[in-house]
């Protein structure tokens, strides 16, 4: 393994974390959810460091030596790999929400269709669905669960801002989408970030359903 940890960071820390996330990318990655190399994934190792992707590997097929550390600046720890190209959202997660372990990114069909069509209100308002309850804080389907949509950029610094400005209004914020693009859920563990992904998945699937069959 070409990573080199620092002395605080047990390797089965590490480890565990990296398999973690190759598992949840394995099963990513069948449901068709990854395409052509996208997609991210990371978690927490500890207060001041995660594990994450490294930029452009096949997501079925992950394993530890595709797993980098980073700081929460999103700088390489111990290696000279390159994180994701959208590392900075990650990090912003780990930084604002020290009970948050898990970020994950797809680019799946229904979440890359859904972020276009609601791409002009700049959000989805989910309401009504028992499936809102799989979002942890959610305990009714009568709750309106929001979804923004950000529109999509190459410069990370400006997405940063957005996810930033939504929250400094004090709005919650469970998931968010990316006009074009795709996802990104968090969780306090893989298991519940991998619920949350899930979830939304089914519900905008659902939503585009709705318009289609409204439609015609
Ligand atoms: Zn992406």
């Amino acid at each position: 393994m070409s990573q080199i940890l620092p002395a605080a960071i047990p390797a089965r820390a590490f480890e565990q974390c990296a398999d973690a996330i190759a598992d949840a990318a394995r099963e990513l990655s069948m449901l068709g959810w990854t395409p052509a190399t996208s997609s991210n994934f990371s978690m927490r190792v500890d207060a001041g460091h995660a594990a994450i992707t490294v930029s452009g590997r096949h997501k079925g097929r992950l394993g530890r030596d595709d797993i980098m550390l980073i700081d929460l600046q999103g700088h390489a720890v111990g290696t000279d790999a390159r994180p994701s190209a959208e590392t900075a959202l990650h990090t912003q997660i780990y930084r604002r929400w020290p009970e948050m372990n898990a970020v994950l990114h797809t680019h799946s069909r229904t979440q890359s269709v859904a972020s276009r069509l609601f791409a002009g209100e700049g959000v989805i308002r989910l309401q009504g669905w028992e499936l809102q309850k799989a979002i942890s804080g959610y305990h009714t389907h009568e709750s309106v669960l929001e979804i923004p949509v950000f529109p999509n950029t190459q410069h990370m610094p400006e997405l940063v801002a957005r996810v930033d400005a939504w929250l400094d209004a004090g709005k919650p914020l469970h998931a968010y989408l990316i006009d074009g693009h795709g996802i990104y859920t968090w969780g306090r563990d893989m298991a519940e970030t991998q619920r949350h992904l899930e979830a939304l998945e089914f519900l905008l699937g659902c939503e585009l359903d709705l318009k289609r069959l409204r439609a015609s």
